[in-house]
C-alpha cells in the first residue's frame, strides 16, 4: 500500500496541517513511520521507545542494525526520560543550541532499546527547531528515532519530492514541507566524555560548543583547546568517529572527484574532458561533467559550473540537492571545489570527502 501524502509548512498551524500532524503522530504512536521535514535534512521517523518500530527505520532505509538512531524529542522531560547524567555542559549546551541542529551523545537509560541505539548503551538526542518536526513529536507524545531519510548510502534529502521515488510504499506517511534551512545533517557531539567531542560536524561548531561551555573563562577555554589537541590530530575534511561514518555515505551514482592542493578544479576538468577510451573516444560528453563550486568561480568552468552559491551557508544549504540534481542531469562526474573559510565549510567537506570515496 502506498504512503500517505501530507504537506506541512514550517508554521503547520492551518486546520487542515495540524490534522495532518495529528494523523502522523498517531501512525508513529501506533509503531508507524512517517518521514517528515527538519531544519537540518528530511528525517525517517518512529516510536524510538518500540524495537519493533525502531526495526521498521532499518528496513526501509537499508541501513545497517549496527548504525544507531537520532532520537528527537519536543520536551526537555523526554530528554531526562531517555538519557543518565545530564550534566551541567549538557544543560549549558541545550540552553545555547536547543531547539536546533545540536546532537547530545549521553549514557542511555533502560527503557531506550538497544534496537534504536544500534546496540549501544549511549543514545544520540536532539531537539529539532522546525516547528512542524516539534509539532509532530508532541502529537506522538513519544521520543522519535529518526535518520536522515534517504536510502542508506545515499545523498540525505532536503528536497520533499526526491522522498517519493525512495519511500512510497516503505512507509505509512510522507509529510512534503519546504526545503530543508540547514542542508546538511546535525552537529552529534558526546557527551560521556571528559570533554565534548565532535564526532560527525556540522553547523554548530567544536569552538561554538568550547565557547559555550567555558563561558567566558579564558583558562578553560585554553584547557579545553588543549585537551581537543591532545586527544586527536582532526582536522577539515578528515571523516569522523561516529559509528555511522564507517560506512558508505551521501553516494550519487556519478563519480565524485574533489580538487586538492596538487590540482585545482579547472585542472581536474581539463584532464577529464581531453580523457579517451580504448577505442580512441572521448570519455565524457560536455554536459556528463560538472563542477560544483561558489558563484565567484562560475566562469573558470564555463557551462560545467554548478554554482552552490556566496557562501557557507549556501553551500551548506544546496549540497544534498545538487548532488541528487547531477543524477537527474545525467551526470557521470562530478568535481567539486575545496570549500574552506569556516567550520561550516569543513562540515561540507565531511560530506564530500565521503561522498567521494569508494568505502
Ligand atoms: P543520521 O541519522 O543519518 O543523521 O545518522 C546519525 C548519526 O549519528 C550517525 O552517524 C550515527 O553514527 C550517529 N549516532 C547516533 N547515535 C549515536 C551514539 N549513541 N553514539 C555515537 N554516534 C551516534
Ligand atoms: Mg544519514
Amino acid at each position: 500500500m502506498g504512503a500517505k501524502i501530507a504537506r506541512v509548512s514550517q508554521g503547520g498551524s492551518s486546520e487542515s496541517e495540524l490534522k495532518n500532524l495529528r494523523e502522523a503522530g498517531r501512525i508513529l504512536k501506533n509503531g508507524g513511520t512517517v518521514v517528515f521535514p527538519t531544519e537540518t535534512v528530511y528525517g525517517l521517523g518512529a516510536n524510538a521507545l518500540s524495537p519493533d518500530a525502531a526495526k521498521k527505520i532499518y528496513e526501509a532505509k537499508g541501513r545497517p542494525s549496527d548504525n544507531p538512531l537520532i532520537v528527537h524529542i519536543s520536551r526537555l522531560d523526554m530528554l531526562y526520560e531517555i538519557a543518565e547524567d545530564v550534566g551541567s555542559d549538557a544543560l549549558m549546551l541545550v540552553d545555547a543550541f536547543w531547539p536546533g541542529p545540536l546532537t547530545m551523545i549521553f549514557k542511555k537509560k533502560d527503557i531506550v532499546p538497544l534496537a534504536t541505539t544500534g546496540g549501544l548503551d549511549t543514545v544520540a538526542v536532539r531537539m529539532p527547531s522546525h516547528k512542524g518536526a516539534l509539532k509532530l513529536i508532541e502529537a506522538a507524545g513519544v521520543p522519535i528515532a529518526a535518520p536522515s531519510a534517504n536510502i542508506s548510502g545515499r545523498p540525505s534529502i532536503t528536497k520533499g519530492r526526491y522522498l517519493l521515488d525512495e519511500f512510497e510504499g516503505k512507509v505509512d506517511m510522507i509529510i512534503l514541507g519546504e526545503d530543508s534551512e540547514i542542508g546538511i545533517e546535525s552537529t552529534v557531539v558526546d557527551m560521556t566524555e571528559e570533554i565534548p567531542l565532535v564526532l560527525r560536524p556540522g553547523k554548530i561548531s567544536q569552538s561554538d560548543i568550547f565557547q559555550v561551555i567555558s563561558t567566558g573563562d579564558s583558562q578553560k577555554l585554553k584547557f579545553l583547546e588543549k585537551k581537543l589537541e591532545d586527544i586527536s590530530g582532526r582536522h577539515c575534511g578528515k571523516p569522523a568517529r561516529s559509528p555511522g561514518m564507517k560506512y558508505r555515505h551521501y553516494s550519487p551514482k556519478a563519480k565524485v572527484i574533489l580538487e586538492g592542493p596538487q590540482k585545482s578544479a579547472e585542472q581536474v576538468l581539463n584532464e577529464a574532458m581531453s580523457m579517451v577510451t580504448e577505442d580512441g573516444k572521448l570519455l565524457y560528453e560536455e554536459p556528463e561533467v560538472m563542477v560544483l563550486c561558489l558563484k565567484k568561480n562560475e566562469e573558470l568552468y564555463g557551462d560545467h559550473a554548478y554554482v552552490l552559491g556566496e557562501d557557507s551557508e549556501e553551500v551548506a544549504r544546496n549540497l544534498f540537492t545538487s548532488l541528487r540534481m547531477m543524477d537527474d542531469m545525467g551526470v557521470k562526474l562530478i568535481i567539486s571545489e575545496f570549500f574552506s573559510g569556516d567550520e561550516l565549510a569543513c562540515a561540507v567537506m565531511n560530506r564530500l570527502v565521503k561522498a567521494s570515496s569508494n568505502i
